[in-house]
């Protein structure tokens, strides 16, 4: 992408409206702009971020054996009065009328909706186990919005709902979601961090939470250092097979929420070399909740001996309008955002240091012809503009790897690579460029871990 024909509005000013740096962040390298409080539009730079984490999330969804489909954001009030939850769930639930006086809501959350779809096609324990996704916006009238897209009115959420036979087999189906997360967050360059969590009046306890670390979350936690550093489930996993051992290592550590354990509790039961307390930023939950609504819904199924039961669900968020300022809190300094390859907006930027120069131009085109052609995601700087000011941009915007074109350097056949991460610089022969930046990009995409 040149970036003369790109539209990124980036602010120079601290908005002041922003507490903390991942909002500040975001609306100064221009990834976001607020239309009224808690509503945001995603601007080409950040929509590009939000697209690759969704694409993640989606990768992970099917290897796990999820399947993606697409439900209205609008539910009609007459499905939620079925489950009882219409007149439950509060002021959180906006509330609309359509012109022939009949009531809808703007969904926050859409078991009901997948219990209907489900209960209209679905009548034998032969066509289970069944998981259905969709990422789709939600809406919840917050108290206080804030923090930017961390917590907001309007956000994305990616809900899965598993179908299940009965109780084993459901506890199967939230296995193979537990490990899929593990792997998505991993695949973003975080450490999503699973952590008992609330099973509210239904109790049982199914329940986690998946925490990113940082000192903005608005949860206190209490964790076993080894949760850190574990390596994920590869991609060879056999999300059919048994996942219990995988599921068993994971939750023997200690992790918590302060909603489910005391400071006292979580001393006691780690070594203290281990103990670690922080605050995290919830960016998943996953939930088996049994027949909460499929018995209200009669979303019944036969069984191998003939007898109709309710089915038994779970649900599975990740909302991944939180999930990105949670990579910037994660991942940051004070020049800006240091994206991880994987959800860089781009992963690398060509910078021009002399746009309108002949020789430079042509040199630096016929890189970006070359990179491109590589396959690299790159933003060329070809804007006739200071060098300094594309330097700020390029560390504000977070881009893994600046490409440093002037004419100085090309008298000698020589570019210059900087690390954004580290600040390390490299200088190269021009030629030697394409297959340096692909050496140093590809093996941290990840696609494959
Ligand atoms: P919180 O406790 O932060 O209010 P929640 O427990 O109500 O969240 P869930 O119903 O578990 O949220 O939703 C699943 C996921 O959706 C959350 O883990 C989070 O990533 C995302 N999410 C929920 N509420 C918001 C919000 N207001 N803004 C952005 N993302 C959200
Ligand atoms: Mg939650």
């Amino acid at each position: 992408m040149r970036l003369s024909r790109y539209f990124l509005p980036v602010l120079r000013d601290v908005p002041k409206e922003a507490e903390i740096v991942s909002h500040r962040l975001m609306l100064r390298a221009g990834m976001i702009r607020q239309q009224a409080s808690g509503l945001y539009s995603w601007l080409p730079i950040g929509y590009k971020v939000l697209m690759k984490v969704q694409k993640i999330i989606e990768q992970e969804q099917n290897r796990a054996g999820a399947v993606q489909l697409l439900m209205p954001t609008i539910q009609s009030a007459d499905l939620w009065r079925e489950s009882g939850r219409y007149e439950a769930y509060g002021k959180e639930m906006l509330r609309i009328e359509d012109r022939h006086e009949r009531e809808f809501l703007y969904g926050p959350t859409n078991e009901e909706m997948i219990t209907d779809i489900f209960r209209t096609y679905v009548k034998s324990y032969k066509d289970l186990p069944l998981n259905l996704y969709h990422i789709q916006w939600k809406f919840r009238d917050e108290v206080r919005p804030r923090f930017g897209t961390m917590r907001s009115r309007e956000f994305l959420m990616k809900d899965a709902y598993s179908f299940d036979l009965d109780e084993a087999a459901a506890v199967k189906a939230f296995q193979r979601m537990f490990v899929a997360y593990l792997r998505t967050f991993k695949r973003m360059g975080l450490v999503g961090v699973p952590m008992r969590a609330d099973t509210g009046p239904i109790g049982g306890n199914l329940s986690y939470e998946f925490h990113v670390l940082a000192d903005t979350g608005e949860s206190e936690v209490f964790l076993d250092k080894d949760l850190l550093d574990k390596p994920v489930p590869g991609a060879d996993t056999d999300f059919f097979g048994d996942l219990e051992p995988i599921f068993r290592d994971w939750t023997s550590l200690f992790a918590a929420t302060d909603e489910m354990t005391t400071e006292e509790a979580f001393r006691e039961a780690v070594p203290a070399d281990n103990q670690l307390k922080a605050r995290g930023i919830e960016v998943g939950h996953i939930f088996y909740f049994g027949t909460k609504y499929s018995e209200p819904m009669k979303a019944n199924v036969t069984g191998a001996d003939g007898k109709d039961t309710p089915v038994h669900m779970g649900s599975y968020g990740i909302g991944p309008t939180r999930v990105v300022p949670a990579i910037i809190e994660a991942s940051h300094d004070e020049n800006g955002i240091v994206w991880p390859v994987p959800v860089a907006p781009f992963e690398a930027v060509l910078i021009n240091l002399k746009a309108g120069d002949a020789d430079t131009d042509a040199a630096c085109d016929a890189l970006y012809e070359q990179l491109s052609g590589a396959g690299l995601d790159m933003l060329y700087d070809d804007r006739d503009q200071p060098a300094g000011s594309k330097f700020a941009t390029a560390d504000l915007v977070g881009i893994p790897y600046q490409l440093i074109v002037g004419p100085r350097g090309l008298k000698s056949g020589e570019v210059e690579i900087k690390h954004r991460k580290t600040g390390e610089r490299e200088t190269l022969p021009l030629s030697g460029a394409v297959e340096r930046l692909r050496s140093l990009i590809e093996p941290q995409r990840m696609t494959d871990i």
